[in-house]
């Protein structure tokens, strides 16, 4: 156990397997890239596999699309947006989405395992958050799209034309959600590239768009990696442009379209400060740490990554923390029971080593509870390093896992000063049993959300986005039609 607190009795109990079954899922060998509502082999005529990162398995070859594939998907997308879709009144377009956010919940459970296979993610994750809330995108952007009117009083909202869609791995059927369901409802029509190492339930979920009546080439997925995603972001007919992925990428994408006529917004990185005063509710503050850090095993663009505790209950805030960490069921995705699965690919793995390395090495002191690691796949341990200062790289840079860096403040003023320090400006969170002090944390934060008594709330009626380097752009709500819309800005 840890090297500074004593041993936890042994538990007397523990939990028996509770594995979800995996056979509703039924894979297909190959995936062609999904153009004008058929499934069709790449122009490209090559294909590469995605792996189940819990074991290593092979689950299926999905098509690599090159820029001709990519110029295939576009001319699809354009013609269904002029044969149709784009005239189309929204409260016919509406039928479809709510059909799709209907079928999306007749077949949450194979999805939502689909999800875990291809992603890692613990199921009990994919089934209780990940589902419901690519369901509820789906309703909720229904219910708008016969009163563009009314959500745009006195202007004339028009939808664009084709948007082009990249998104990342680490909540694949919900960030396509939060991509399609507002473009569908504006009257758009769409190209998406999911990420290369998530790509099966974007393609499930297009057979399920078919099978919703959808006209063809409303919705097109094109798989493939980096490069098929710039192909999608350079084509000239393409009219908009939505990125969630890393700043990095995030950059090179605004250099592409700098002097283009083509919107953009993004979706980006974040480093959230999580903060605890110290009259918040201990216990409850916990387990908000515990679910803004862990959840997901960290790869959450809004994870509470920088936590700053109050320096007069720091010592026992963190001793109560790591006997929480020490609870944690670190293991196969597909139990019930866990509540941290795989690390999405062995390229992640990598980077969060890196940077775990480059935290010892800074001077940070780490802590990790003893849990058995399964023998294939790719996994960490749930991480927190105490000691931590401003200026290390664990306290700068995203590391997108399971690690939580710790610092401590006095005053509010610190807090926000420190929580600030950064370049981006996603998310926060603040644990405090004063409303008057939520509400001054709260303007002060440079963040697009800032919870309060809670950490990962969502709701597609919330919008959500960044500042700084976190990006621009809202996603959710009413304010997530805009970037889908002309006429309105
Ligand atoms: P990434 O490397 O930027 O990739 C994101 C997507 O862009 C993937 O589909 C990727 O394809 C594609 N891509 C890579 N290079 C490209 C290029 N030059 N042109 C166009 N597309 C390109 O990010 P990631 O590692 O997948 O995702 C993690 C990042 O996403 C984190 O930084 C996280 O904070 C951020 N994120 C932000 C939000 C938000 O709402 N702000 C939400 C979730 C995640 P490949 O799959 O082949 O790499
Ligand atoms: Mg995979």
């Amino acid at each position: 156990m840890s090297r500074n607190l004593p041993a936890t009795p042994a538990l007397e109990w523990s939990y028996a397997p509770s594995r979800e079954a995996s056979e509703i899922v039924e894979l297909e060998r190959r995936y062609g890239l999904f153009i004008n509502g058929k499934f069709r082999a790449p122009a490209s005529k090559k294909y590469f596999p995605t792996i189940n990162p819990a074991n290593e398995d092979l689950l299926a070859e999905v098509a690599e699309a090159n820029a001709t594939d990519v110029g295939r998907a576009v001319k699809a997308a354009r013609d269904a947006f002029e044969d149709g879709w784009g005239e189309m009144p929204g409260k016919e377009r509406a039928k479809y989405l709510f059909r799709i956010a209907r079928m999306v919940q007749e077949r949450s459970r194979e999805l939502a395992v689909l999800e875990t296979l291809d992603g890692g993610k613990p199921i009990k994750e994919s089934r209780d958050v990940d589902l419901p809330l690519v369901a509820a995108h789906f309703f909720y952007y229904a219910g708008w799209a016969d009163k563009l009117e009314y959500a745009f009083p006195g202007l004339d909202p028009e939808p664009l034309g084709v948007a082009g869609q990249v998104i990342p791995w680490n909540f694949p059927l919900m960030m396509l959600a939060w991509k399609i369901a507002p473009a569908l409802a504006a009257g758009n029509t769409v190209v998406l590239k999911p990420a290369e190492t998530t790509p099966l339930s974007a393609l499930t979920f297009a057979g399920l768009a078919s099978e919703a009546g959808l006209p063809p080439g409303v919705i097109n997925i094109v798989t493939g990696a980096g490069a098929t995603g710039a192909a999608l972001v350079e084509h000239n007919d393409v009219d908009k442009i939505a990125f969630t992925g890393s700043t990095s990428v995030g950059k090179q994408i605004a250099t592409a379209l700098a002097g283009s006529k083509k919107r953009l917004t993004l979706e980006l990185g974040g480093k959230a400060a999580h903060v605890i005063f110290d009259d918040a509710p201990m216990d409850q503050a916990i387990e908000g740490v515990i679910n803004g850090i862990f959840f997901n095993q960290g790869h959450v663009c809004c994870a509470g990554s920088r936590l700053f505790v109050q320096e007069s209950i720091h010592d026992r805030f963190v001793e109560k923390l790591k006997r929480r960490l020490s609870t944690l069921r670190v293991g196969d995705p597909l139990d019930k029971n866990t509540d941290v699965g795989a690390i999405n690919s062995a390229e992640q793995l990598a980077r969060i080593s890196e940077l775990v390395e480059a935290g010892q090495q800074e001077g940070a002191e780490m802590y990790q509870p003893d849990c058995v690691l399964p023998r294939n796949g790719f996994w960490f341990r749930p991480t927190l390093f105490t000691g931590v200062s401003q200026s290390h790289r664990i306290a700068q840079e995203e590391i997108f896992g399971p690690v939580l860096s710790i610092l401590s403040f006095r005053t509010p003023e610190e807090a926000v000063e420190k929580a600030n320090n950064t370049p981006y400006g996603l998310s926060a969170g603040v644990w405090t049993s004063k409303g008057s002090r939520i509400l001054w944390m709260a303007d002060r934060l440079k963040a697009g959300v800032v919870w309060a008594n809670t950490y990962n709330k969502f709701d597609p009626a919330s919008p959500f986005g960044g500042y700084k380097e976190s990006g621009f752009g809202r996603e959710g709500g009413r304010h997530g039609l805009l970037p889908y819309l002309k006429g309105v800005g």
